[in-house]
């Protein structure tokens, strides 16, 4: 028998089979991890094992496999499919793909089960004679502690961890030695699981669905296998209740399920509505884990003890047997997709996923992404709708303030009259409120305090970005600048400003308006583990503040009943960031942070209010966002997309270069660029389609210059067709064969583009 097996080394030169011999007596099953001698010095090494043959045909001689890794296979059959799709979408090793699939600890046996060691009355003995044998003649022990120690054996007949018997009885180490050496007693190592969950957990049931939710569940309940949904649900809609209820039927029927929310969501809040569902059955998986708990809730994934799996985008690839269910909450969020090579989206993922395992996939959001929504309206995922919040609860009400006329009027303080007024009369009638400082991105924009221009480039219809070093205006598409204007073009006014606004003043100012406030803050800087994170939010919800304020980290998911306002104090800071998206961003932010208002129904009868603070109060996304309508922004979007060309409808691939040298960085691109241009449009040319070929360049990158690295980049802009997939293997091929010092690859759709 021979296995062939990929070598975990994340190298393209051997980046392919190799034949292994399986020694006798050697169990090896595909999915096996397995240690072999590899290269020339014989090095032992780690390896998948991918297919099993009985034959070799090698006129060399093949070496043998040393032994596995783990008693069990680590990787099912179909991930192993799943990671050929990977090699084949994202362009990296085969490794590379399987590495997503493992925890990282797990390689170079980094880390270990662990065991606990525990005591029991050997099998078979006399107790009584034991018993009697411990004492002495006239009746009294020769040892206490040993005969406590057998008489607590004794008297819970089952299997006591040494660490339990120790509490119970201190200093008795060495009793429980002896009685070991005596025979009376046996120890075992047990292996166990490091849990992530400190607190046992009340269980709850589903409480009785709204019409809405119902239909929603039936639909997927009885959709064919394979079948793809948005479910377009408001905030406040009951969308997990859905999930739960859908994760019930599929763990009913003998399935495992996948649930992925964002990272930032993954409070104890969320994962605790699963555990007090489906209880020990769920396993987390997040960045917060310890090396030790992630390896362990991998294993209970892998070994069948935990069927539900809740975790941030990584837990795609969980080992989930007979998967039949993939849900991905705030489907929008940019969290899913990899940063790291790989640059895999969770989405595109799962959908694989799902096919490969005749599943079901869930997408669910209150602000679908533009693309999911085109899909859902071709027919391609079965749209389900919750266009209601659950208990006949109000959508809050949205008020927008013209931060221009606050600011000719002669306030320019961070809070407009109104979001005062509003903060004042919330706090008094005793409920809490939000206020969240939009802070996406770390550039800069040029704006008008005066009369809220923005600077953009003429050519591509998204702000500039400003550089402090050439005091210049750049385009980071195409690359368009100007020198930075000390005056508006727009209203003469001198009051340009190129900053933003922090969490830190936000609380200052609110300090100044209600010096007995007392307010929380959460972001980057409050927040470090999990638990402060946790602390902020508990304390928030159990009444000990009247206002949190934060930056995205508290837009997503929250549930907290007492807020009744939200005040967004800085609605366009990200609306200008220079990013054709950043209207589609924007206006989800905004509904999301709104939809943390008024989410249960107020005794007095008040809603939820929300407070958008701007200086494009008639901006598409403002606009649509205060009136929660979705479709209403989608069609505007999606229209102007088309027309300009911009995805859904074409991809981007950038290549960057970081050279000590601007000019050998320069020389670099542009010979990249030649040969790209030159390449694409023969490729295209056979399928008689150059004008796919909508746009390429180079030049600086937006940061031209970073830890002392100058930096170009190549754009390439491409309309989505059939070709393109075939475009982007030569751009990948190119890339490949393009060896210049200092060139960090292609990337498709970058989501960094400075
Ligand atoms: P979404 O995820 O759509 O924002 P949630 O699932 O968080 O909404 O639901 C909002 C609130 O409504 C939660 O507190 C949830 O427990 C409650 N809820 C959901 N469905 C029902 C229902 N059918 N009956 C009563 N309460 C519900
Ligand atoms: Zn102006
Ligand atoms: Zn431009």
């Amino acid at each position: 028998m021979f296995a062939r097996l990929i070598v975990d080394i994340a190298n393209s030169n051997v980046d392919r089979l190799f034949t292994y011999a399986v020694p006798y007596g050697l169990t090896v099953l595909v999915g096996h991890r397995v240690l072999v001698p590899f290269g020339r010095g014989n090095r032992s090494t780690e390896g998948f094992v991918i297919e099993l043959c009985n034959e070799c045909d090698a006129d060399f001689e093949i070496k043998s496999i040393i032994k596995t890794c783990e008693p069990y296979t680590v990787l099912l059959e179909e991930q192993i499919e799943l990671a050929k799709w990977l090699k084949r979408a994202y362009h990296c090793t085969l490794c590379d793909a399987l590495r997503l699939m493992i925890p990282a600890q797990m390689r170079g046996q980094r880390i270990k089960e662990k065991t606990v060691r525990t005591i029991k009355l050997a099998e078979g003995i006399d107790v009584e004679r034991a018993r009697g044998s411990l004492l002495k003649k006239d009746g009294t022990p020769r040892s206490p502690k040993q005969s406590e120690i057998f008489d607590l054996l004794a008297r819970s007949n089952a299997e006591m961890a040494v660490s339990d018997v120790y509490a119970f009885i201190p200093d008795s180490a060495s009793a429980v030695a002896a009685l070991i050496k005596k025979g009376y007693v046996t120890s075992d190592d047990r292996v166990t699981f490091r849990s992530p969950f400190s607190d046992k957990l009340i269980r709850s049931v589903s409480p009785k669905l709204t019409a809405a939710q119902q239909l929603a569940v039936d639909s997927i309940n009885d959709a064919e296998a394979g079948t793809c949904f948005l479910l377009h649900g408001v905030t406040g809609s009951g969308k997990t209740e859905v999930y739960l209820n859908a994760i019930q039927t599929v763990l009913d029927n003998g399935g495992g399920a996948i649930a992925l929310v964002p990272e930032i969501a993954l409070t104890p809040q969320t994962t605790d509505r699963f555990r007090s569902r489906f209880g020990d059955t769920v396993a987390v998986i997040h960045s917060h884990l310890s090396a030790g708990e992630r390896f362990d809730e991998w294993r209970r994934i892998r070994l069948g003890k935990a069927r539900v799996v809740v975790g941030a985008r990584s837990a795609v690839f969980a080992p989930v047997e007979n998967l039949k269910l993939i849900i991905i909450d705030e489907e929008h969020e940019p969290s899913y997709r990899s940063e790291a090579m790989p640059n895999y989206s969770a989405d595109e993922v799962a959908i694989r996923r799902v096919k490969l395992n005749s599943a079901k996939l869930m997408l669910g959001s209150a602000t679908p992404q533009l693309i999911s929504y085109l899909r859902a309206s071709k027919g391609i995922y079965k749209l389900l709708n919750l266009p209601e919040r659950v208990n006949d609860i109000p959508m809050p009400t949205v008020r927008i303030v013209d931060m221009r006329s606050e600011f000719m009027s002669g306030n320019n303080g961070i809070f407009s009259s109104q979001l005062k007024k509003e903060l004042i009369e919330c706090v008094n009638a005793g409920k809490q409120a939000m206020l969240f400082i939009n802070r996406r991105g770390y550039s800069y924009h040029g704006e008008c305090r005066a009369c809220g221009y923005v600077f953009k480039c003429p050519e591509c219809d998204v702000a500039m970005t400003y550089h402090r070093f050439d005091e210049r205006l750049r385009c980071h598409y195409c690359g368009y600048s100007v020198k930075a204007p000390h005056s508006c073009p727009a209203c003469g006014s001198g009051f340009i400003k190129f900053t933003g606004i922090g969490t830190q003043q936000v609380e200052e100012q609110l300090k100044v308006l209600m010096p007995q406030v007392r307010c929380l803050r959460m972001d980057t800087d409050t927040t470090g583990g999990k638990t402060s994170h946790k602390g902020i939010l508990d304390c928030f919800l159990n009444g000990g503040a009247d206002v949190l304020i934060g930056t995205q980290m508290i837009a997503k998911g929250l549930d907290i009943p007492g807020v009744r306002l939200v005040g967004v104090v800085n609605a366009d800071s990200s609306l200008f960031h220079s990013d054709y998206h950043s209207g589609e961003r924007t206006f989800q932010l905004l509904t999301q942070v709104a939809g943390r208002a008024g989410r249960t129904e107020d005794s007095d009868g008040m809603g939820g209010v929300v407070i958008i603070q701007t200086n494009a109060p008639y901006h598409r996304a403002i606009q649509y966002a205060s009136k929660h309508d979705y479709v209403g922004f989608y069609e505007l979007e999606i229209r102007d997309r088309l027309r300009t060309l911009f995805p859904p409808f074409s991809v981007f691939a950038r290549a960057l270069f970081e050279c000590e040298r601007e000019d050998a960085a320069a020389n670099a691109a542009e010979e990249f660029r030649a040969r790209a241009e030159e390449l694409l449009l023969s490729r295209l040319r056979r399928k008689n389609a150059e004008r796919e070929l909508l746009y390429i360049s180079s030049g600086a990158a937006p940061i031209r210059k970073r830890a002392g690295l100058y930096r170009y980049a190549v754009l390439i802009k491409l309309a989505r067709t059939q070709n393109t997939a075939d475009a982007i293997s030569a751009l990948w091929a190119l890339s490949d064969a393009f060896h210049v010092d200092g060139f960090r690859g292609v990337e498709i759709n970058p989501t960094d583009m400075l």
